[in-house]
């Protein structure tokens, strides 16, 4: 059976990574298209909310779906992202942003229950996170774009690993960069940490180089999916989803 990945803990994309939808399609065919989804709140709003907003995962939510993973002899991979940024850019470290569920988190690391991932610093670009009136503002809910500064890779990936590496009493192995966008700046940067593995749904953006030392794995090895998920679609559709890919 595929193991499982869940995104986004702890990453405030959840708040700030608001567009909406312009096309509705089925099977291909556009039946309704809307110009105007991502003016004003309209994007926060159903139909039109593509993403965000959403709230963090609780300690009990925690609970109650690490049973359900237990039950089903499942170690799921869980990719935080060590900081939450806020509305005015401040980086707040993940274990102060939400001590309960990181507590949580911590203690089922340390019994093995669970593998926590690295998913960025901050998952943004931090500064141009927040939502515009008239625009989608998703391109900003990446991380590691190869135009960005090497220094920006660097500190970001250093400093991530040593909050998680820090606060988990573990060394950290797996990068699953936000939104699957990395590129050869962000490998550079890995090669002095303890990451040995790169999780996406594509290579770096802007290079075929092959990796030293690290090992590219493609999304395709998993059921990767967000703690959007849970939030919205709860224990129901995890035990679905579950029976599916113990089908598969
Ligand atoms: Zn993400």
């Amino acid at each position: 059976m595929k193991n499982v990945r869940i995104d986004d803990i702890g990453a405030s994309t959840k708040h700030f990574n608001q567009w909406g939808k312009k096309r509705f399609s089925f099977k291909g065919l556009t039946y309704f298209y809307f110009p105007w989804a991502n003016y004003f709140f309209l994007k926060r709003h159903w139909p039109f909310k593509g993403w965000a907003k959403y709230d963090e995962l609780t300690a009990d939510e925690w609970q109650k779906y690490l049973k359900i993973f237990e039950e089903h002899k499942i170690k799921p991979i869980v990719a935080v992202t060590a900081s939450w940024v806020d509305e005015k850019s401040n980086l707040i470290p993940f274990p102060k942003k939400f001590p309960e569920e990181a507590s949580v988190l911590k203690k089922a690391a340390g019994e093995k229950k669970i593998i926590i991932a690295n998913h960025g610093l901050t998952h943004c670009v931090v500064g141009r996170h927040l939502p515009y009136l008239r625009h989608s503002n998703r391109k900003m809910h990446r991380e590691f774009w190869p135009d960005l500064p090497n220094e920006l890779h660097r500190n970001h990936i250093v400093e991530s690993q040593r909050m998680l590496e820090e606060y988990f009493e573990t060394p950290i192995t797996i990068l699953v960069p936000p939104g699957n966008v990395w590129g050869e700046k962000t490998y550079e940067a890995l090669r002095d940490t303890n990451i040995k593995t790169v999780m996406a749904n594509r290579y770096m953006l802007d290079s075929n180089k092959p990796m030293v030392g690290i090992e590219f794995v493609k999304d395709d090895n998993f059921f990767a999916c967000h703690d959007r998920d849970f939030k919205l679609k709860g224990a129901k559709w995890l035990y679905k989803k579950i029976k599916e890919l113990q089908n598969e």
